[in-house]
């Protein structure tokens, strides 16, 4: 076997190897699995690799490679190590970033390597120079866009920015506008390639991927992630067009296609337009702002929570981010122990984008233990507020947001949400009367059968089962457990 039909046949073990490791990701009981596949397939891509640069350079290159791989691998390492389970979904768009910046490099490389050394010298025939050119534009505008846009999802992420969308007037004409400055920029780099083209093709596509996800609200800002996985795959494949590297071109188009499907059962699933969401928000004008007054939220406190959880028949909890930030999941679990050995009926109705990431909830409350058939998704249990003596939102906020449903002017309108309202009781754990990551108002706070226990999630769960398990628990004085009402404060976030 020559060395060329050894990495070629590594190629395909890998790839291989990136498939089964896409379909063991898909299962919760093969995702192990799923990521020894990757590594593996990771592990032989890298090695071939190595080898044909080592045929084909100097062992001073290969040893820069491997210096390369061993700083970058350990800073990965200590990223990944240090990372909290909220703060995934940022990591996630900082690494797209690299890959935009990657295949924008390459790009630049790549149109170097042909100017300096024509093409004779390269392994690109004079008749296909046109074709390498018009790759090498279309390699640096995936990259680019792919690059400020993941860094601006980083920011939102990252609340280093606020998430509201950016509402320029036009917005979609720009787009449009950069896509058409886009493909006449690459007609005329193919006919007659020049530094100056390769710079303004650079700068067009780095403003665009900034405004696309500029343009994006928070609430669909999981669609946003998911599609900056596509675009960073489809990236990877033009590197892999430009290096003459089929594995890099197949492992591109996996993350690419299966990025893109992601994003559209994202879009199925929030009531989204895919094609509005892949286009910056493609559509949508700005509209007017419908924070008007709300009126008076009531306040109660963990003991008369306790109180009413005791006289409950059936009692729902709505988790969001706000319980992973406290870690609030073991007392959660704690709490429907305790309930359900007195006969209360306690289950979970947890929202597709509750959290930070697909699943966030689904993963810390297995991790308390809570038993799986008390967790329900949204569409399963959507229909049972109605008949529910308490519904607990702990954390919770663009979820449980009846704007989405009854405010045409709302930024989340048409996002399927619990219909958490629509049950006798409801009481909000949250710190404050601030807005939750879409930066909406939520009326839920003011309905006449809402009340608001301020405090970190952890501390009040805790404070009720304190209560709960008190030999005499003393309830307060008003029939409606933690009557007060209070003016509403100017929302702060
Ligand atoms: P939200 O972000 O809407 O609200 C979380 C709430 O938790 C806040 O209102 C906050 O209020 C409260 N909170 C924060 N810390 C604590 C604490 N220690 N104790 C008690 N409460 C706390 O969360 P949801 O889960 O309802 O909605 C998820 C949002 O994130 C959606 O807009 C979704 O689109 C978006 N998103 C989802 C992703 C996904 O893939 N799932 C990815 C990216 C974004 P306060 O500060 O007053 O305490």
């Amino acid at each position: 076997m020559t060395a060329t039909t050894a990495t070629q046949a590594a190629d395909i073990v890998a790839a291989l190897l990136f498939i089964f490791s896409l379909a063991g990701l898909s299962r919760h009981h093969t995702s192990r699995a799923g990521v020894v596949y990757g590594i593996g397939g990771m592990a032989l891509a890298l090695a071939a690799t190595i080898i044909v640069a080592g045929r084909d350079t100097s062992a001073g290159t290969v040893a820069l490679i491997i210096v390369a791989m061993v700083l970058g691998g350990a800073a990965g390492l200590w990223r990944a190590r240090k990372v909290e389970m909220t703060q995934i979904p940022e990591l996630i768009a900082i690494l797209h970033s690299f890959v935009g910046l990657a295949a924008v490099l390459i790009g630049w490389n790549s149109y170097n390597e042909v100017e300096s050394h024509g093409s004779a010298q390269t392994r690109i025939a004079h008749d296909l120079l046109r074709i390498h050119h018009t790759e090498v534009s279309i390699g640096i505008f995936i990259g680019a866009v792919t690059f400020t846009g993941s860094i601006i999802a980083f920011l939102k992420l990252s609340a280093r920015i606020k998430s509201v969308p950016l509402m320029l007037p036009g917005k979609n004409a720009l787009n449009l506008g950069a896509l058409a400055a886009f493909l006449g920029l690459t007609i005329w780099f193919a006919i007659s390639p020049s530094l100056g083209l390769v710079i303004a093709i650079t700068i067009l596509a780095l403003a665009l991927g900034w405004h696309l996800v500029a343009s994006i609200g928070g609430g669909d800002m999981p669609v946003v992630v998911s599609m900056l996985n596509s675009y960073s795959g489809w990236a990877a494949a033009a590197a892999g067009f430009l290096l003459d590297n089929n594995l890099l071109i197949v492992t591109g188009a996996l993350v690419g296609s299966s990025g893109a499907y992601l994003s559209y059962i994202m879009c199925k699933a929030m009531n989204r337009s895919f094609i509005s969401v892949i286009a910056g928000g493609f559509g949508i004008e700005a509209v007017a702002s419908s924070d008007t007054e709300q009126g008076e939220h009531r306040e109660t406190s963990a003991e008369d929570t306790a109180a009413l959880l005791e006289n409950a028949s059936s009692v729902i909890i709505t988790p969001g981010y706000g319980m992973a930030v406290a870690q609030a999941q073991h007392p959660v679990a704690e709490l429907t122990r305790t309930l359900r050995e007195r006969g209360v009926e306690v289950r979970f109705g947890v929202h597709p984008v509750a959290g930070r990431l697909p699943g966030h909830m689904n993963v810390l409350l297995a991790e308390a233990k809570v038993p799986y058939d008390a967790v329900l998704e949204m569409d399963e249990i959507n229909d049972d507020f109605g008949g529910t003596t308490v519904v607990l939102v702990i954390g919770a906020n663009d979820t449980v947001n009846p704007a989405a449903t009854e405010d045409p002017t709302s930024p989340i309108a048409g996002m399927p949400v619990l219909r958490v309202w629509e049950a006798q009781n409801v009481v909000v754990f949250k710190r404050s009367m601030a807005s939750g990551y879409a930066g909406v108002q939520n009326p839920l706070f003011f309905r006449e059968n809402t009340r608001m226990l301020f405090g970190d999630a952890k501390q009040s769960v805790e404070e009720i089962l304190r209560a709960l398990t008190r030999p005499d628990p003393q309830p307060s004085s008003t029939s409606r457990p933690g009557l007060r009402v209070a003016k509403q404060p100017t929302p702060a976030g």
